[in-house]
């Protein structure tokens, strides 16, 4: 039997005095909503930023593969092994901090950490009365992830309620941006890990309105969800970015792939933009209906879609 073979950074990293857990030979599955995916060589559940301060620098200076993951509700994992570490944030990263009331500040911000469930957000914003984020209970994500994705639903997006984000560089360095100085687009944040930025926090401001209203905005929101989107099925949502003036759905059902199987995957019956796991999906079968649907839409509409499906490959060293 041939001896496991250890990354030359694994012993540098667990001489660090972390208070986080270090994970080794992780498997990745239950870490994305698709369920599917090989094992990380390390996964690192970040508590606080002391120690997030520590795992950036070493990481850049050892030159590891790394990644930073939220709920996984919009990546793609691949099937072999991940040969670096992954970045999971938990511990003080799930805060949720209402601003006092005070006579010369309105009573409609929250601080709200990177590692905080997107459900659990929207859930705490009706006794408040607070409204406008209301779609995050259908969006399976991080606070964080909703940042770095720009994510949105029923004509609001994330970036519409931020007033500003903190966030570490890899040099571990803490930085405060108002948000009207980053630059969001649909589907799109300068700050990402992908760009060697890690969202620790941030601060929103609500819409003022009354818990009944919100919690009514909040059914709404789930019922459109179970109606028209294969909700009770491993998927990352949508797979591909709709194209000015046009809908990916619209075109891959227009196109006939609707329902078509791969392996263990298929383009939902349902909602021709979600790709759904039917059980024992490969990360290869993903790609592959991936790459049909895209030739198949350029060849009858020459519109080369364009995936909002992040894949976990490495990230910059920043
Ligand atoms: C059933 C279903 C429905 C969905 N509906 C919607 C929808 O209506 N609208 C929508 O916009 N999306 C939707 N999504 C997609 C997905 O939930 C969102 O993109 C979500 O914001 C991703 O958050 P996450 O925490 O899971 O991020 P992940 O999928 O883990 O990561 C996504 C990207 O964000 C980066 N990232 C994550 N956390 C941080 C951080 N702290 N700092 C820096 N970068 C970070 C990752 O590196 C990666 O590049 C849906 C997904 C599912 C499964």
């Amino acid at each position: 039997m041939s001896e496991e073979v250890q990354p030359e950074w694994l012993e540098a990293l667990e001489k660090i005095p972390l208070v986080s857990r270090l994970r080794r030979k992780e498997s990745l599955k239950r870490f994305n909503t698709w369920r599917i995916g090989g094992e990380a060589e390390c996964l690192i559940d970040v508590v606080n930023v002391g120690d997030l301060a520590l795992i950036l620098p070493f990481i850049r200076k050892h030159r590891i593969p790394w990644f930073i993951i939220g709920k996984g509700s919009n990546l793609l994992v691949p099937d072999n092994t991940w040969q670096g570490i992954i970045i999971h944030l938990s511990g003080d990263f799930k805060c949720w901090e209402p601003s006092e009331e005070s006579e010369d500040s309105k009573n409609n911000h929250v601080t709200a950490g990177a590692a905080l469930a997107d459900v659990t957000f929207a859930q705490r914003c009706v006794p408040k009365g607070w409204g406008g984020m209301e779609f995050l209970i259908g969006i399976p994500g991080t606070i964080g992830g909703a940042i770095a994705m720009n994510a949105g639903a029923h004509g609001a997006e994330t970036a519409d309620f931020l007033k500003e984000v903190e966030w570490m560089d890899m040099l571990g360095d803490l930085h405060t941006t108002p948000a009207e100085k980053l630059e969001f687009r649909y589907r799109y944040s300068e700050l990402n890990g992908n760009f060697g930025r890690i969202i620790t926090r941030a601060v929103f401001a609500l819409n003022e309105s009354d818990p009944e209203t919100v919690e009514k905005k909040l059914l709404e929101c789930q019922q459109f969800r179970k109606e028209k989107q294969p909700y009770n099925q491993p998927s990352c949502g949508s797979v591909f970015k709709n194209p000015s003036g046009d809908y990916a759905a619209r075109l891959i059902e227009a196109s006939g792939l609707k329902g078509t199987i791969k392996g263990g995957a298929q383009i939902s019956p349902k909602q021709a933009n979600f790709i759904v796991n039917l059980g024992d999906a490969s990360s290869d079968d993903i790609l592959s209906l991936i790459n049909t649907v895209r030739e198949s839409v350029l060849r009858k509409y020459s519109i080369d879609l364009v995936p909002e499906v992040q894949i976990l490959q490495s990230a910059v060293y920043g």
